[in-house]
């Protein structure tokens, strides 16, 4: 009796505004930048929307389309298979990963202002120490959240590509260990065109956020928006990937509920 209370509470506190919810995701559209490799490596395709019918001759009474895409497009979730860290775990596609970490809390470390200044910005435990000074220590399955500024970026900015690849912030190898070994968080997310820094091919180990995330069964969450509404602490994230057969990301719609 009491566990539908506290469902119909919820729901309750949802139409009544006292919680509230924030879109997290960018708008899934064929021009959203998508990740660059080197020429030699195999490439994600953007998104392709092709036109059926518009209530034409193709279909008088109804509009819909056909979608192709990249796994790892748009605002998207990475599973620990897609990385070659986490390739022999076990649950660890989208289609069999548990269902409960599909919600878990997130804690957002504000980086904008250091981002603003250098594109290259990483993440360190000191800055994340200096956070949890102020707001406590990360709980265990929580989201950690990058938030960079990155997403109110124009397409060009946003992508900041140059000869030698993209410059984008992201964290270092160091803080990646830390958040899984010693706070047990869920995932790790940012508003970038990766999990990583865009120069984070130099890092050691390569790409840290993928090795330690994936390594250890974690996942990776890249292209949210929004953060500058979330709570430092407290909202709740809503983050389930297509249920693709042996997937090992996806685009996905990102739901914070936050309390007012
Ligand atoms: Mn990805």
């Amino acid at each position: 009796m009491r566990k539908n209370h506290l469902l119909l509470d919820l729901v309750n506190a949802m139409s009544s505004e006292e919680i509230r919810i924030v879109d997290l995701t960018f708008t899934l559209s064929p021009d959203f930048p998508t990740i660059l490799l080197p020429p030699e490596l195999g490439q994600v395709a953007p998104v392709r929307i092709e036109e059926i019918s518009h209530y034409d001759a193709r279909g008088p009474g109804h509009y819909w389309n056909n979608l192709s895409f990249g796994e790892h497009v748009g605002t998207h979730f990475d599973a620990p298979i897609h990385w070659y860290t986490g390739k022999d775990l076990p649950a660890n596609s989208v289609d069999t990963m548990p269902l409960k970490d599909m919600i878990a809390p997130a804690c957002v470390i504000d980086c904008s202002e250091q981002a603003e200044q250098d594109p290259d910005f990483l993440l360190t435990v000191p800055i994340v120490e200096a956070w949890e000074a102020q707001h406590g220590r990360i709980p265990e399955r929580n989201w950690v959240f990058l938030r960079s500024g990155w997403a109110k970026k124009d397409f060009r900015a946003y992508a900041n590509l140059r000869d030698d690849g993209a410059h984008t912030p992201g964290p270092n190898a160091e803080v990646m260990k830390w958040l899984v070994e010693h706070r047990g968080i869920v995932g790790f997310g940012t508003e970038t065109i990766g999990t990583d820094a865009g120069q984070a091919g130099h890092l050691v180990p390569p790409y840290p956020a993928h090795h330690y995330l994936h390594g250890a069964g974690r996942y990776g969450l890249q292209c949210l928006c929004n953060l500058d509404q979330l709570p430092a602490t407290g909202a709740v994230i809503i983050a389930s990937p297509l249920k693709i057969r042996n997937g090992s990301g996806s685009p996905l719609r990102v739901l914070a509920l936050i309390s007012n």
